[in-house]
């Protein structure tokens, strides 16, 4: 099976792309048509690779807006706990397959999750057929039995599904250092260890979590996680908004990946945000995330690099901080390589996760620079073309079955919007 993007603007020429099975095979002004292959005009078009969400709670698409505008505290404990309490299997199905489907919609291919019945969000990932590292919440309470049940859990997830699809990885996600005992912690450091498995961690979002560590355990959250042997390259770090400088040094000397969440943390107010201008200094491994529907409340990657890189200009009193080159940069090639599936280039040999953008979205016109327009004019609905691992997901802004996707969502989101109703 092949495909033929024709005339379309890539690598800053226009010309055409071939992509034969699940890799881009050339790239070059002209490439003669071979008759049984699929063409796809790419007239108005530029070929960008496919985004990177390096964190999110897929299935948290359910709650979107279903509370909003509240302190973190009330916000969790009387709100989304409790509505997740009620989650099902079936539940998280529906929304890891409305979430995927924005993500298409958006120009997202691979995504890093963190949720509730894994094997729900497992089946929607296959069906939608993007690639993902989904980890479900390992949560103890510094409960033994809760422990050894997570544990278990997780080891049976690993063996159900693990290497099951090549797109989809399973990794461990410790949900922080505050949820989690040390026992598990150090379970979790030595498993991924043994198994060369990704982890994916909540770290330092806000002050209080700082505190409450050093009241504890005398020492910062990333000087914790050494001490349980967890700081590696297959570490993924969400929010990283209060990082002391040795802990900084820590996470990069270690190889860990840190992901900023700016629209997270601007919707919760953070107090502080993550410290890009020295970590990029310091040459770390940075990604971006959106985080949950419930804090953000979308899964579009464009604006979640506007977002990024306005913060970063206003934070730092400089608006030469991550220019729109350096934050595509984020959304494509710094993900791709940190999750070792590529170079996050569109390249003879890479896996064929490209999308392709409208260059008649009127966001997009003038067209000078498209990285400037990419990133601080359009938002993911000028993404017109999806592929993943060669296989056409969306085209010409079409997903099948994307109504049946929406009437899904919306018969599962009843059951919240009485819990509403209710309270
Ligand atoms: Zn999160």
């Amino acid at each position: 099976m092949s495909i033929l993007i024709q005339n379309v603007l890539v690598n800053g020429d226009t010309g055409d792309i071939r992509i034969r099975g699940s890799r881009i095979e050339a790239i070059a002004p002209f490439l003669p048509p071979d008759p049984e292959e699929e063409i796809i005009d790419g007239t108005n078009k530029a070929a960008v690779h496919g985004f990177v969400n390096g964190h999110t709670h897929a299935a948290m698409t359910l709650f979107r807006g279903f509370a909003d505008d509240m302190k973190l505290k009330p916000w969790l404990e009387k709100k989304i706990w409790p509505a997740e309490a009620k989650l099902t299997e079936e539940d998280v199905y529906v929304g890891t397959r409305l979430a995927c489907l924005e993500m298409i919609k958006t120009g997202t291919t691979l995504f890093n999750d963190m949720y509730w019945h894994l094997p729900g969000a497992y089946r929607a990932v296959e069906s939608m057929g993007l690639r993902a590292v989904l980890s479900a919440v390992f949560i103890d309470q510094f409960d033994e039995k809760k422990r050894k049940e997570q544990i278990e859990a997780n080891l049976k997830f690993l063996d159900e599904f693990g290497g099951k699809n090549p797109l989809i990885q399973i990794a461990l996600g410790p949900h922080a250092i505050y949820t989690v005992s040390r026992e598990a912690l150090e379970w979790i450091a030595s498993y991924s260890q043994e198994h060369d498995l990704f982890v994916h961690i909540h770290l330092s979002e806000i002050q209080r979590e700082v505190d409450a560590c050093l009241d504890t355990f005398g020492v910062r959250p990333t000087e914790y996680l050494k001490e349980v042997g967890l700081l590696s390259n297959r570490l993924f770090c969400a929010h990283c908004n209060q990082l002391s400088k040795h802990e900084m040094k820590l996470l990069i000397d270690a190889g860990a990946h840190l992901v900023h969440t700016p629209v997270s943390n601007l919707k919760l107010a953070a107090e502080k945000i993550f410290p890009y201008e020295i970590l990029k200094v310091l040459q770390a491994s940075i990604i971006l995330g959106t985080d949950g529907c419930s804090s953000n409340n979308n899964l579009d990657m464009l604006e979640t690099a506007k977002f990024a890189s306005l913060f970063q200009k206003w934070q730092s009193s400089d608006p030469t901080l991550l220019p729109a080159e350096e934050a595509l940069d984020l959304l494509t090639g710094e993900g791709y390589r940190a999750f070792r599936i590529g170079s996050g280039k569109i390249e003879p040999g890479e896996v064929a996760d490209l999308v392709l953008i409208d260059l008649n979205h009127p966001q997009n016109v003038p067209l000078y620079h498209l990285e400037s327009n990419l990133i601080y004019a359009v938002n993911g609905t000028a993404v017109s073309t999806t592929i993943c691992n060669g296989k056409i997901l969306m085209k010409d802004n079409v997903v099948p079955e994307e109504e049946t996707i929406i009437s899904e969502a919306r018969a599962v989101a009843k059951k919240f919007a009485r819990m509403l109703s209710e309270s």
